[in-house]
């Protein structure tokens, strides 16, 4: 079958290319029409809004912000806001994209979405965040609801902002409305479980990969890139289920330590310290570059897009890689680490574990009841296995890596949603 377009496949790619280029695969293999190809290649909706804001000093600066919403065929669409300086259009076009397949694969009733600001966090005052993020939600007034469209936190976002996100919106509408967002704080309808569980479903589906590669975790390594929410929560994790995590990172460097780093004792160092591990002393400083190619077991990129290229994924020596961030592996770099027999579960599967609890959160607001740590863990584990088991036997039936099942999983479901609902 002949697409209108060739997928691209270069390195140094935007993510929306790499986005499609793993779509345009899992369409061809499924045998999808062409009808719905098209279809689900556009976002439903952009909208670009300018946010004037009043600075600290007086001034006025005007950020750009975006919100896409790709599909909302299974669903009200969902996806987090990404407070960043490299965040455009295209990169936003392709989160909103990878949050549809998300939402398939682990088979929860939502479209997907991404909004993002391009801005500077780390260099703004609290004030100047809370009147963005507030502009922000002003703008997107009639954008977001709780049956519309759901926002959440990713990079440079937390329950902070969410919590101000739903007091603007709630001011809007002139009524609480605790269900219009997610990952907020616990005392205003945040769920137990929430802030820990996209490194929590990391941890799960690198589990699951292991049984199947027979990698015993008391005897494997582990290095994880990025110490963020997501990166430091898989790093604690795996490492109470007996991996010995050898090297971390951040922004100030990466750190290594052959015996093991203390992974809760980085984690309050990096809180004592405003988020930085900057100074870490139980560990040595190597080379950033060089984390992701250390001799360990499994490697878990749980940074950004764009990481592993086709210029390093040749010197990677880890058996199994569980994408925590979005985008971490390039599709040329994907050809390479294929051939050398490398599994990699991809983070349309590795890291739903955060848009399920979002899901959870929301069934909650709804109910107006809160459930247990136990019963949110306990059904978001199941929720992340079934998925894995779906997706690993798709790859072994289509002879495909899992990132392609993965990406047919989901196709699947939202084509054959969208031809029950029907167009025009
Ligand atoms: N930003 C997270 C993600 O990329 C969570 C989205 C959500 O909970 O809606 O999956």
């Amino acid at each position: 079958m002949a697409y209108l377009e060739p997928a691209p496949l270069k390195d140094k790619e935007n993510p929306f290319e790499a986005m499609m280029t793993r779509f345009h695969m899992a369409s061809q293999i499924l045998g999808l029409e062409e009808e719905i190809y098209n279809v689900l290649k556009n976002p439903a909706r952009q909208v670009i809004v300018s946010l004037p804001v009043t600075m600290d000093d007086g001034a006025i600066r005007v950020f750009e912000g975006y919100r896409v919403i790709h599909s909302t065929i299974l669903g009200p669409s969902k996806g987090g806001i990404r407070f960043d300086p490299n965040v455009n259009l295209d990169e936003v076009k392709a989160l909103a994209a990878w949050m549809t397949w998300k939402c398939a694969v682990v088979d929860i009733p939502y479209g997907g979405a991404k909004g993002g600001v391009n801005c500077n966090p780390r260099e703004m005052s609290a004030g100047e965040i809370e009147r963005l993020m507030r502009a922000y939600t002003q703008a997107m007034a009639d954008v977001f609801g709780p049956d519309q469209d759901i926002p959440a936190p990713d990079m440079g976002t937390g329950p902070r902002e969410m919590a101000w996100l739903m007091d603007q919106y709630s001011r809007n509408k002139g009524m609480t409305t605790h269900a219009v967002v997610t990952g907020k704080p616990l005392v205003m309808g945040g769920s137990l479980g929430r802030t820990e569980a996209t490194g929590r479903g990391v941890m799960v589906s690198a589990m699951a990969a292991m049984e199947k590669l027979k990698i015993n975790p008391y005897k494997a390594t582990c290095a994880v890139q990025g110490f963020g929410n997501v990166g430091s929560w898989a790093a604690r994790l795996l490492s109470e289920r007996g991996l010995l995590v050898q090297a971390i990172n951040d922004l100030s460097g990466a750190y290594y330590n052959e015996s093991g780093i203390d992974i809760d004792k980085a984690i309050q160092f990096r809180d004592q310290k405003n988020g930085s591990l900057e100074g870490f002393d139980g560990a040595e400083k190597i080379n950033q570059d060089d984390l992701l190619t250390l001799p360990v077991d499994v490697l878990v990129p749980a940074a950004t897009e764009d990481v592993i290229t086709s210029s390093n994924a040749l010197n990677i020596k880890a058996k199994l890689i569980v994408e925590g961030a979005n985008g971490p592996t390039s599709s040329r770099a994907d050809k390479i680490i294929n051939e050398k027999g490398i599994v990699v579960v991809p983070d349309i599967l590795a890291n739903a574990g955060g848009v399920t609890v979002s899901y959870f959160e929301w069934v909650q607001n709804r109910l107006g009841y809160k459930w247990t740590a136990d019963r949110v863990n306990r059904r978001s584990d199941r929720i992340m296995k079934d998925a894995f088991i779906n997706v690993y036997k798709t790859s072994q039936e289509y002879n495909v890596p899992m990132r392609i099942a993965a990406y047919m999983v989901a196709i699947d479901k939202v084509s054959k949603t969208y031809k029950y609902r029907g167009g025009y």
